[in-house]
């Protein structure tokens, strides 16, 4: 009796040790025919917005400036550049754009100031870097690069950002250069009627860009002007490693966009990697709980994007639009701004 289950148990073991790299290796080559060879996802802020109040005209102008945005990074990641290089490209476009609030069209603080925040961060070693509170930085993205290179610190604020740019090389400019007609009369229109002055205000136009590129590195990062009117020293979401801005090879890449404050107490963007990482969900599950459950339950207006070590992309948002486009390998640029466009 003894002597035929000794022998099916030898043979069965067998059988699992023969057939199970077998089916390891044809699941990763599942893989590979599925993996892009490179991906990025931009955005230009979420926030509340009314299809039927944006002319024809502003839809076009959002959607070609994140369109160029899109071109722009695509070129690097096809040449075989690196994720990082390809957002910085991207989010250099959306920050010269006066129409995205971040860089150039930057809204204003209750001071009537500008007050640019932005982060970056690298999958590969995780190296970070970030800018808070800079108002004379032509470009704060490239700041952040910069303070992420240098990799003394990661987090630089105010005086100290600027000097450490201008040793860097960083373009500096005059304020004004910021200056935009629309994001000064709504300054004008808050400081007048005191309406607004409060939380919720209707947070659009943070910019920013998440890349996997053709050696499997992934990086992220995100630029904004902030919450209009926001108070001096207010530092949002944005600038903040783990909660605007998140890269990690073993799992994901973030860039989020909305009412900072619940951002940053929610570790949005880390929750979604860790959720991934030790909670085995998926891209798809992962933000998909954080931003519409987690943060909607929160009342926390927002959302992000993100792109995972295998190409996967998300773009969910709880608000009525986010200015948003991807490119993936061999495929068309798409480009999007309401809900039912997804
Ligand atoms: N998250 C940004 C902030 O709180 C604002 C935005 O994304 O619109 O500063």
């Amino acid at each position: 009796m003894k002597k035929p289950n000794v022998s099916f148990t030898s043979v069965f073991i067998l059988l699992v040790i023969i057939l199970l790299p077998l089916f390891g290796i044809s699941q990763q080559s599942l893989k590979r025919e599925t993996k892009p060879d490179y991906v990025l996802v931009i955005h230009g802020g979420a926030g509340a917005m009314d299809r039927s109040k944006m002319s024809a005209e502003a839809e076009d102008a959002y959607k070609s400036g994140l369109m160029a945005a899109l071109e722009a990074g695509e070129k690097i990641l096809k040449s075989g550049g690196s994720s990082t290089d390809a957002i910085v490209a991207a989010i250099l476009l959306l920050e010269d754009n006066p129409l995205f609030n971040a860089g150039r069209g930057a809204v204003y603080n209750e001071a009537g100031e500008i007050a640019h925040d932005a982060s970056i961060m690298e999958g590969n070693e995780g190296k970070a870097g970030a800018v808070g509170a800079v108002g004379i930085i032509r470009n704060p993205i490239l700041a952040a690069k910069a303070i992420m290179d240098d990799g003394r610190h990661v987090f630089l604020i105010g005086k100290g950002a600027e000097d450490f740019a201008v040793k860097a090389g960083i373009d500096t400019v005059n304020p004004s250069y910021f200056f935009t007609q629309p994001r000064w009369d709504s300054y004008e229109k808050t400081r007048q009627t005191r309406l607004e002055r409060e939380f919720p205000l209707n947070p659009k136009g943070t910019v920013g860009a998440v890349a996997l590129d053709k050696n499997g590195n992934l990086a992220a990062g995100t630029s904004t002007g902030g919450m209009h009117y926001k108070r001096v020293g207010r530092l949002g979401d944005a600038p903040v490693i783990g909660a605007g801005t998140w890269a990690d090879n073993k799992s994901c890449a973030i860039s989020a966009t909305g009412h900072g404050e619940y951002f940053i107490r929610s570790a949005v963007a880390h929750d979604i990697a860790a959720r991934m990482l030790y909670g085995n969900q998926t891209l798809e599950q992962a933000t998909d709980d954080v931003v519409m459950k987690k943060l909607k339950a929160l009342d926390a207006g927002g959302g992000i994007i993100a792109v995972d070590k295998d190409g996967n992309i998300a773009m969910p948002f709880n608000t009525s639009g986010m200015f948003r486009g991807y490119v993936k390998a061999g495929e068309k640029a798409n480009v999007a701004i309401y809900e039912e466009e997804n």
